[in-house]
């Protein structure tokens, strides 16, 4: 496709980003999740190829060196994440549209890189409080991991005027219909089912 689009979605870890990129997923069919690489470990039930391309320190590294990323970070204290170029043309050539669910550093980098082909949404929990809720709720998180994120998420929030939308997620249904409809709009209403 000529017109290369993006969708990114980014928040603070626990504001609900994950239901609101699945209920997108669902509700249009040519969207299409933009597989992440990250040096992380798997959690959960989580699979190489399917929620992340999980990769060594070296591999990651050697990725970086070859200009493969169209963005990475450190996200998280030696851990990296990047989407690859590879993910995004695989999903262009087949007229699928990407959508990013990344870190707020790496969603600004994608968003001045290309502006009139990207919309961002900055999704935001109601409060700190609830956020913190849910991180534990989550149940995969140690205690550690919870205070890191809570930190950054605090961080992240100052940034938020710089995506094109800042969607409250105090009502999830809501906050899902909101998005899909401004999506919707910005793709002409071509990938609604
Ligand atoms: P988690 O470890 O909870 O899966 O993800 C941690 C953070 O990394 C989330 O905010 C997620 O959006 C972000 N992230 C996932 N993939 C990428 C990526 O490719 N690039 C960047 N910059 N951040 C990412």
């Amino acid at each position: 496709m000529d017109f290369k689009p993006i969708i990114l979605i980014t928040a603070p870890s626990g504001a609900g980003k994950t239901s609101i990129t699945k209920y997108l997923l669902e509700a249009f069919p040519n969207l299409s999740f933009s597989i992440s690489a990250t040096t992380r470990q798997p959690r959960g039930s989580e699979q190489h190829g399917v929620d992340y391309y999980f990769l060594s320190a070296h591999d990651f590294q050697e990725k970086i060196a070859e200009n493969a990323f169209l963005e990475w970070e450190m996200v998280y204290e030696g851990k990296y994440y990047g989407t690859l170029l590879s993910e995004l043309d695989r999903m262009w050539n087949k007229g699928l549209v990407p959508l990013l669910d990344i870190d707020v550093k790496g969603a600004i980098h994608v968003q001045q890189k290309f502006p009139a082909s990207t919309l961002s949404f900055f999704i935001e929990a109601p409060s700190l409080e609830a956020l913190e809720s849910r991180l534990r709720g989550r149940g995969t998180d140690s205690e550690e991991n919870i205070q890191t994120r809570l930190n950054k998420a605090q961080y992240e929030m100052s940034f938020k005027q710089h995506f094109n939308h800042i969607i409250i997620n105090d009502n999830l249904e809501e906050a899902c219909k909101k998005t899909a409809s401004l999506i919707d709009a910005f793709i002409n209403k071509k990938l609604r089912k």
